[in-house]
């Protein structure tokens, strides 16, 4: 009998109980392979004992001290940090918990921009069909995830919903991939306009796609058309980079590879790699200074936000990130990881389509390769890849339902930044039975 009000409330999952580099260890001693970093979160695996270190001696200085009365040193530290690294002009940083509430303060800290600058009528946010944001009422609102918006419509605010960029699904015969990224791009610019671009605060996307796609890259030059269309009509860029920034994609930030800079950036997961929770919102200095030199004040906040604890979790990650070069490892093993998926994947006819950047892989499965066609949902293959995975000691990120009005399943792999060619071979082997389980099952 348990007490924990567990998501999924028919069974109870095994007991985590010690974290060996990138294995968990349950209370019974089996190990699982964490090949998908939870929900690409463990970057580092679950026994780095610098940043343990690093959590015990902030806990042993100050655990707490509210940010309405102070400030704290590893929150400065690692806001200077981030603000070195990042692109553009995002040289400030609001710290929150965790994506969702990243999400929620770039929305209001658009709105509230708008509201200083003189522009009070700029209040809409436009997103994209596929694509989640967050579970809080404002992030699930400009989600496109219909799985998990249904039960929730009527309490959601209004967003408007444009095209994802979903070359495997979405490029026409006969158009280049680059035709194909101006083109869905164009959306945005037809969505502002009829809109009135007068009343539009900001688009928010994933530069590489995480929960509702398994891991989809945007096709070259789409997210500079969309900044160019930003610009136009004077609406803010948002990047959610809650699951593919922080070094998941090889970069640090995942839109440093298409060369493009939002106005607002929201980190989480990577950024403190499941040590801490902790999420942030990398703000473009004019933003910044409109509130400071306007209001003065920014109307949102939380209590635990800048938690001394996590960001000294935060600082010890990057610098292991940093001192241990592992974003050269994510780009090898990237690389590698996609090889392998590739030679034991390719003649599958189930599997449709392998994408992604460095250590952010995504498996797309069809019951027809040549039409694309799904599986029919009521097979739930994406439930039964992830209960046979478990079964063989691996953890994999198996997602499914509607998506964009679009019946499929995705497997995503996202592994600690830490794992060698012996952990690809395990990883490989062992999704590729379970893969050939679920689907004789
Ligand atoms: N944005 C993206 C892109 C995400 O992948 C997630 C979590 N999967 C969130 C936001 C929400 O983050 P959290 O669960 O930490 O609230």
């Amino acid at each position: 009998m348990t007490h924990v009000f567990h998501r999924q409330t028919k069974s109870v999952p095994p007991t985590a109980a010690v974290g060996d580099g990138v294995y968990i260890v349950d209370a019974t001693g089996k190990r699982y392979l964490d090949a998908s970093g939870g929900a690409a979160v463990s970057c580092l695996g679950h026994s780095d004992v610098r940043v343990v270190n690093a959590i015990k001696a902030q806990l042993d200085a100050i655990p707490y001290a509210h940010t309405g009365f102070f400030t704290n040193e590893p929150m400065e530290k690692l806001a200077d940090f981030l603000v070195d690294a990042a692109p553009g002009d995002l040289d400030m940083v609001y710290f929150v918990s965790g994506g969702s509430e990243g999400v929620e303060a770039a929305l209001k800290m658009a709105r509230q921009y708008f509201l200083e600058i003189g522009q009070p009528e700029r209040y809409r946010i436009i997103a994209r069909r596929q694509s989640y944001h967050g579970n809080t009422l404002g992030a699930l609102s400009i989600g496109g995830n219909e799985w998990r918006r249904e039960q929730f419509r009527p309490l959601l605010i209004d967003a408007t919903h444009v095209a994802p960029c979903y070359e495997y699904r979405d490029r026409r015969d006969g158009e280049t991939t680059e035709e194909y990224g101006i083109r869905v791009a164009d959306e945005l610019d037809a969505a502002i306009r009829a809109a009135g671009p007068e009343t539009v605060a900001a688009f928010v996307c994933e530069p590489v796609v995480g929960a509702t796609a398994g891991a989809l890259p945007a096709v070259p030059g789409y997210l500079k058309r969309i900044r160019e269309i930003c610009d136009r009509h004077g609406v803010l860029l948002i990047f959610d980079e809650v699951m593919c920034g922080m070094g998941r994609t090889g970069h640090l930030f995942a839109c440093e590879e298409d060369g493009v800079a939002p106005d607002l950036l929201v980190i989480a997961k990577g950024l403190g790699a499941g040590y801490q929770p902790i999420g942030a919102v990398l703000v473009d200095g004019r933003i910044y200074a409109a509130i400071r030199d306007g209001s003065g004040f920014f109307q949102h906040g939380h209590t635990y936000m800048g938690h001394p604890a996590a960001c000294a979790a935060g600082l010890a990650v990057q610098h292991v990130i940093r001192d241990d070069n592992l974003l050269d490892n994510v780009k090898v093993r990237g690389a590698a990881l996609r090889r392998a998926l590739e030679s034991r994947f390719g003649n599958n006819p189930y599997v449709g389509d392998i994408r992604g950047r460095g250590l952010f892989l995504g498996i797309e499965m069809v019951a027809d390769r040549a039409s694309k066609e799904p599986f029919d949902p009521a097979r739930k293959l994406n439930a039964a890849i992830k209960r046979e995975a478990l079964e063989r000691g691996l953890m994999v990120y198996p997602m499914g339902g509607t998506i964009d009005g679009r019946r499929g399943d995705h497997v995503l792999v996202a592994p600690p930044f830490i794992i060698d060619d012996s952990h690809i071979g395990e990883i490989v082997d062992k999704l590729g039975d379970s893969i050939d389980a679920a689907l004789t099952g």
